[in-house]
């Protein structure tokens, strides 16, 4: 199982860099997980638009859907020409319906499926893999995902902190999680955010394997993110680099 970052930041990006998105490749598929703005382009230097699977987003803020908007005109494009000959399978959350609505409409480009009506436990299967779709604690309906494969990888996507995380993250062999500030913070985060210690803290309660964190604001250094996080995890931590692939 490999696991490439296309885009780190939130709710922007830094220069030449890009909002959440992450290429995850297993049993020969190609899962794109989240969508935000400028993970095209970097998800493009890695596979053809052809050997797309499937995309999960995880929530409909902007940060983590807006290049859905562009990839839907790029998978038309290749059905229009003849390098395709599908829709690619899209599962998403229903909310805020106004973004809900819009990306509803792409049907030309992916097949849609609304993860809050998956029956519990919210369980998929697909080319070999398994996925699992937990509700996060945000402001606005979200998930965090597990996928098993030849390995056991887990994203938070955002969210607070909370015990189905925890349980979700039980024995990863990687969680990648969101780590949007540092404790100095935390007042700003809570109820919608993680900070980096809790994302450690997060990790170390499921016995996670590896801890990687994601999900950084432009202003921070992430040094000290990364300190905060090996603080509440007891371990060394790594930090989210786009363009990076590491083998999980
Ligand atoms: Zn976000
Ligand atoms: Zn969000």
């Amino acid at each position: 199982m490999k696991l490439t970052v296309l885009g780190c930041w939130a709710p922007y990006p830094r220069v030449s860099g890009a909002c959440s998105g992450y290429l995850l490749q297993d049993n020969g598929c190609n899962l794109l997980i989240d969508a935000g703005n400028g993970i095209l382009s970097k998800m493009l230097q890695h596979i053809n638009i052809e050997d797309l699977d499937a995309v999960f987003l995880s929530h409909l803020h902007p940060d983590h859907i807006m290049d859905i908007y562009s990839l839907r005109h790029a998978i038309e494009a290749a059905n229009r020409e003849g390098r395709m000959n599908r829709l690619v399978p899209l599962y998403m959350p229903t909310g805020p319906a106004e973004d809900f609505q819009r990306i509803k409409d792409f049907t030309k480009a992916f097949q849609i499926h609304i993860i809050d009506e998956i029956p519990d436990p919210r369980e998929i299967t697909m080319a070999g893999l398994k996925a699992r779709f937990v509700p996060a604690k945000h402001n606005l309906p979200a998930y965090s995902i597990s996928i098993e494969g030849s390995k056991r990888f887990i994203f938070s996507g955002d969210t607070a902190f909370n015990e189905g995380l925890i349980e979700l993250a039980i024995g990863a062999d990687l969680l990648l999680c969101e780590a949007s500030g540092l404790e100095q913070d935390a007042d700003y985060l809570k109820e919608k955010h993680l900070t980096a210690r809790q994302a450690g803290q997060v990790a170390a309660a499921a016995g996670a394997k590896r801890l990687m964190i994601t999900h950084f604001y432009p202003e921070y250094v992430l040094s000290k993110l990364q300190r905060q996080a090996e603080e509440g995890f007891g371990k060394t931590t790594e930090l989210a680099r786009e363009g990076a692939t590491i083998v999980i």
